[in-house]
């Protein structure tokens, strides 16, 4: 794979034409369209916002600018830390869910994989380091986070492991069957269209390939929402912050009932090849509420309440593996 030029691969994210290099603009053959970069990286994407649902690229940029507040890149275990949550947490996590995904895709030894929403991508790093034989394309709708992506390839010297480029789910700059492995780690529920998100990584995936995807229970979420308040309340007060806050990080959350998840993928064609939950613990914000030996006793009954079939629905997030057989 040595010397082969990325931006050859790419194609229009409209009418899927090919593009052709101006300086720094990609030019569509088929419908004229032109590409550009956005701080340093090339922008694919084609919908910037939607003023019914309030969706919009902008924000999350915002957000997430707001959020590092300058530190830039975050591994897993730096997010933990600014967050507050505990690292017995977050190791339970990591090994639940993250390990999943990058133990299934070094089995598959895909040629080709994409990283949809890949944010500044560690979870691509930790999923290359794995299988390094993989090329992994991340894209993300936040130029930012794309950017500190692409930052952090540069300097790790991955160019030609790492692709990083901004775009939308709903309109991929790759070409057809494109793909062995697409995985979307908790982002379809921040998606404008995620029929539409579907449907795409439908067609950049290779037939037999896969579809992976996790997302948090909306029913479980709720439940911790709901639990964590009194204890939320309580930080706050000993620490003389507001008991309301406004929420800032507009990611456009929108969770799913599994009913809708699997007419929306029923819709876009794929087969469900498994489906489980990923057991019992709050959301990560929640954590940071939670005394270590109380967590420490939650993380042991969680382990042993993964091995008991019947009690799989308190899982916290689907974890959904999907294949293209048609
Ligand atoms: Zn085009």
């Amino acid at each position: 794979m040595e010397n082969m030029d990325i931006e050859s691969f790419f194609v229009c994210p409209l009418c899927r034409g090919n593009l052709s290099r101006k300086d720094q603009i990609l030019s569509c053959s088929g419908c004229s369209r032109d590409f550009g970069r956005n701080r340093s990286i090339r922008d694919f994407r084609t919908v910037f916002k939607d003023p019914s649902t309030g969706w919009s690229a902008e924000a999350f940029d915002l957000a997430y600018e707001e959020y590092d507040q300058g530190v830039g890149f975050k591994d897993r275990k730096t997010y933990a830390a600014s967050e507050g949550i505990p690292i017995a947490a977050d190791e339970y996590l990591e090994s639940e869910k993250e390990l999943k995904i990058k133990n299934f895709v070094r089995g598959q030894k895909p040629l080709r994989m994409l990283d949809l929403g890949c944010g500044s991508g560690w979870f691509s790093f930790e999923m290359s380091e794995r299988s390094p034989e993989t090329v992994i394309y991340g894209i993300d709708v936040s130029v930012y986070k794309a950017s500190v992506f692409r930052d952090q390839i540069i300097s790790r010297n991955l160019e030609n492991k790492l692709v990083s480029a901004a775009a939308n789910g709903e309109n991929l700059p790759f070409p057809d069957a494109f793909f062995e492995i697409v995985v979307m780690d908790e982002v379809i529920e921040h998606l404008l269209e995620p029929n539409k998100t579907l449907k795409e990584a439908m067609r950049v995936i290779k037939p037999s390939g896969y579809l992976l995807i996790t997302t948090p229970s909306r029913f479980m979420t709720k439940f911790w929402k709901l639990s964590a308040i009194i204890p939320t309340f309580l930080k706050r007060l000993c620490k003389g912050e507001p008991l309301s806050r406004e929420n800032k990080r507009d990611l456009h959350e929108n969770l799913f009932h599994p009913s809708e998840l699997k007419s929306m993928i029923r819709e876009s064609g794929f087969d469900i090849e498994k489906w489980e939950r990923v057991i019992f613990l709050p959301h990560e914000s929640y954590l940071q509420f939670i005394p270590s030996f109380l967590l420490k006793i939650m993380i042991f009954k969680a382990r042993l309440t993964g091995k008991i079939p019947f009690l799989k629905f308190l899982g916290l997030h689907h974890y959904i593996i999907l294949r293209k057989t048609r």
